[in-house]
């Protein structure tokens, strides 16, 4: 890619969008072929066809439990973070309706897997508490205990935010619920395989991770269930997972997640060390435009995640002429792009309409080099300043017709 203007180059396409999914990883890649190759039996078949994928199918449970300090018994695998949000959220719904518990307590920047979801339980008679999220991205755990009532049968709230990458203080949060008796449920996709994670010194009861978020394959994923939780089935038929996710279990996907967790899990150090630098570097660069601002703190923040507002542009046109450069990123969730409303996240941490719009989110890769993070610097402030010069609001806030917000 070549930048005409300036002359500066990279020969090689950039991509920014980790947040959206990543890479598989080539060790997970050969692990899945291998067993689509030879081990493609039924693993609730007795012969040894059958019995062989079974092998490999709880030996993927036992490695994924050791990961996260978990028993294998407490691991149910399903397609997906979506599926397994919505899992744990069953989970507690039913539990809630047997005692007569019907309030659930959230924040109002979590997953559409979550927030859709307990949209979902309130038309079933479920009451909704959503916390405000803070200008800095961070939830207080002294809200969360606010929000708690006698009737409160579950807290979620997500381990690390998608868009804007912001850290949340899990651990308090899950110490607080534990003292009160509340199950308490943690969207930890963005962060498994990321920064560390432990569901018992997280104090966590259930907690939902995805393969292809850590060089995984994609639709698989799974859900960590506390012993003592029984968790409810979205999935009717077989016994499969011990009559709590019927279907025949995707074997190959399950065995080449446990591998790419293993692999980001122990380089994790190298490479959280690493890209916050460069993540740091971006970020230098970024600010240094005018009428620009970092979305979340740039403490307590995901390694990969930088999250701008520059006013005066769309996100759209941002994105597009990016990849033109070269550069692959995202104005906002993957599911959200394509609709004309602005990120419900952005929002939440108080953007405006006109600032939202304008939106950047580059989640860098672990394989990040120097040249690459300042060539993103490089393209960005071209794009926003070209994408200014002939924005009609850029005109109006630079001749005083409206204010300036950022
Ligand atoms: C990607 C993502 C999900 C959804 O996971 P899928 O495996 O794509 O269903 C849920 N929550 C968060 C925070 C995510 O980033």
């Amino acid at each position: 890619m070549i930048d005409h203007q300036t002359g500066y180059q990279i020969d090689h396409m950039i991509y920014a969008d980790n947040a959206a999914t990543t890479q598989m990883s080539e060790k997970a890649k050969k692990v899945m072929i291998d067993l689509m190759d030879q081990t493609w039996g039924n693993p609730s078949s007795l012969y040894s066809t059958g019995q062989k994928a079974k092998e490999v199918l709880e030996e993927a449970r036992s490695r994924v439990a050791q990961v996260i300090g978990a028993t294998p018994r407490e691991i149910v695998f399903t397609s997906g973070g979506s599926e397994a949000d919505n899992q744990a959220l069953l989970t507690a719904a039913e539990l809630g309706k047997k005692s007569g518990k019907k309030h659930i307590v959230s924040t109002a920047f979590e997953h559409h897997a979550i927030l859709n979801t307990v949209k979902k339980l309130e038309r079933d008679g479920f009451e909704v508490t959503l916390l405000d999220v803070h200008e800095d991205g961070i939830v207080r755990p002294e809200e969360v205990v606010a929000a708690l009532r006698g009737d409160t049968c579950l807290v979620t709230v997500m381990y690390a935010n998608n868009e804007i990458g912001t850290i949340q203080p899990i651990r308090e949060i899950g110490r607080i619920c534990r003292e009160r008796k509340v199950l308490f449920h943690t969207d930890a996709v963005q962060a498994v395989g990321h920064i560390p994670v432990d569901v018992s010194a997280d104090n966590v009861d259930m907690l939902s991770a995805s393969a292809h978020k850590f060089h995984g394959p994609k639709g698989v994923g799974f859900l960590y269930v506390k012993q003592g939780v029984r968790p409810a089935s979205l999935i009717e038929g077989g016994a499969q997972e011990r009559g709590r996710r019927a279907g025949t279990e995707n074997v190959a996907g399950i065995a080449a997640m446990a591998t790419a967790l293993e692999e980001a899990v122990a380089n994790m150090a190298d490479n959280a060390a690493r890209m916050t630098k460069l993540r740091d570097r971006i970020i230098d660069g970024l600010s240094k435009i005018p009428h620009s601002a970092l979305n979340g703190a740039a403490e307590h923040r995901l390694p990969g995640n930088v999250n701008f507002c520059f006013e005066g542009i769309e996100g759209e046109s941002l994105l597009l002429l990016l990849d033109d450069k070269g550069i692959e990123a995202s104005s906002g969730s993957a599911c959200t792009s394509g609709s004309l409303d602005p990120s419900h996240v952005l929002l939440a941490i108080g953007r405006v309409h006109d600032v939202a719009h304008g939106s950047l989110r580059l989640s860098i890769g672990e394989t990040i080099t120097e040249e690459e993070a300042d060539y993103i610097v490089r393209a960005v402030k071209d794009v926003v300043a070209q994408l200014r010069s002939f924005s009609p609001v850029w005109r109006d806030l630079t001749e005083g017709k409206r204010p300036f917000i950022l």
